[in-house]
């Protein structure tokens, strides 16, 4: 039978838990788009951005997801032919490097493998041996939501600086911002690229670019720079619809407006504390079933885990039948396994990731946690007993 019935879970790593509250405040008639309280509201929206970015530069508000601030962030600093650094801990920091590809900018990959973060050594090294400064910029993502490796953004900015290298430091948080700590300005990043649908609990359909004086330089020479992604216009709107190049993403404004009311009610501090002990009573989980088979987190040190997602190695081909199990059985939905291993194949299901971001509280990570023991119990895959007692003992000490 199915116990699915209830209140549903969507344990994913974006889109994220969207809360009520921001439901609610998007559930309403069509705003005017040229006076009155949508206008006087976005100059605000776009200060509470930069607080949580840990920026006082500029921020881009985009209709689009993701992979369209990949492209306005790639477009308003590059030119065809230019070089940029691409270290890699999974599926996403190589996806921005394929659209910078395609883009006629010429990537470089660094593959620092899917089960560890950026050896700033490494990097070092490469950067050294660019006595010309050939390579524009250095672009990565901060957490890499297919392995859920966490990167140093720091420790990529203090290399950079030791080996004196002009090149610009890139990095993607659309997994994590409003989950792992970021600071934008005081870790020397100049270009940052972020969504509204995971951490920033909206449904998908913003995307933003916060970006420095020393990257909107680069932007004076960028050949790849186009009307509706030019980041300038913006940022310092003569008339409210250049904000957006466009009508206003009126209703996904609200709802933004109320998630950032909701960040500030919290205190970003406590919002972020909230993501790492949540995350930590999930490994503490999966640590312990781990302890007899197979089953184990797919980042050994916990320094480079996000506090936003976790990846999670099954060791069999086990891994649909569980998040079946659990979605159908239980209602509650776990993320696939993304670029670990090609689809089609057996080890496609030896892979699934839990998401953590957002709206997501005590009860219903323990929640998660009880359903997937349930779900490794009915499917047979082998763990050891007390993961969600580990848990437990977590909240009880932190909360
Ligand atoms: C979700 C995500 C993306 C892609 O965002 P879309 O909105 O799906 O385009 C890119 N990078 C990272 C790190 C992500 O987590």
């Amino acid at each position: 039978m199915s116990l699915g019935n209830g209140r549903h879970y969507l344990a994913i790593p974006g889109p994220s838990v969207i809360p009520d509250r921001v439901l609610a405040a998007m559930h309403r008639p069509a705003p005017n788009i040229y006076h009155g309280e949508l206008t006087e509201m976005v100059p605000g929206i776009v200060t509470d951005l930069k607080a949580v970015a840990g920026t006082k530069h500029h921020a881009a508000i985009y209709i689009s997801n993701g992979h369209g601030v990949w492209e306005a962030a790639l477009t308003n600093v590059f030119s065809r032919g230019d070089k940029v650094l691409v270290p890699a801990t999974g599926t996403f920091s190589e996806g921005w490097a394929g659209m910078a590809r395609a883009l006629g900018i010429d990537a470089e990959v660094m593959d620092f493998g899917q089960r560890s973060a950026i050896d700033p050594a490494r990097l070092a090294a490469r950067l050294a041996a660019d006595k010309s400064h050939e390579i524009k910029a250095v672009m990565t993502v901060q957490v890499d939501t297919s392995t859920s490796v966490k990167n140093d953004v720091a420790a990529l900015r203090r290399v950079m600086d030791e080996v004196g290298h002009p090149a610009l430091l890139m990095i993607d948080c659309i997994a994590c911002l409003g989950c792992d700590d970021f600071q934008m300005d005081a870790w020397g990043v100049d270009v940052m690229v972020t969504g509204c649908q995971k951490g920033l609990m909206t449904p998908p359909g913003m995307g933003f670019v916060f970006f420095n004086d020393k990257a909107d330089r680069a932007r004076e020479t960028a050949n790849c720079v186009t009307p509706y992604w030019d980041w300038r216009p913006r940022v310092d709107p003569e008339m409210f619809y250049l904000y957006f190049c466009g009508t206003a993403p009126t209703h996904h404004l609200y709802g933004l407006r109320t998630a950032l009311d909701m960040i500030a009610e919290e205190g970003l501090d406590n919002v972020l504390r909230r993501h790492a002990v949540l995350a930590s009573a999930v490994w503490a989980a999966f640590d312990r079933w781990g302890e007899v088979g197979p089953l184990e987190l797919n980042v050994p040190d916990p320094g480079a885990r996000s506090h936003a997602v976790t990846s999670v190695r099954v060791g069999s081909a086990k891994s649909t039948a569980l998040r079946e199990w659990v979605e159908e059985r239980a209602g509650l939905t776990l993320g696939i396994g993304l670029g670990m291993a090609p689809a089609g194949t057996p080890e496609w299901h030896h892979f699934f990731r839990v998401g953590h971001m957002g709206h997501v509280n005590a009860q219903m990570v323990l929640g998660a946690l009880a359903t997937v023991e349930a779900g490794l119990t009915a499917v047979g895959i082998e763990h050891a007993e007390g993961g969600v007692d580990a848990a437990a003992r977590i909240v009880a000490r932190e909360a």
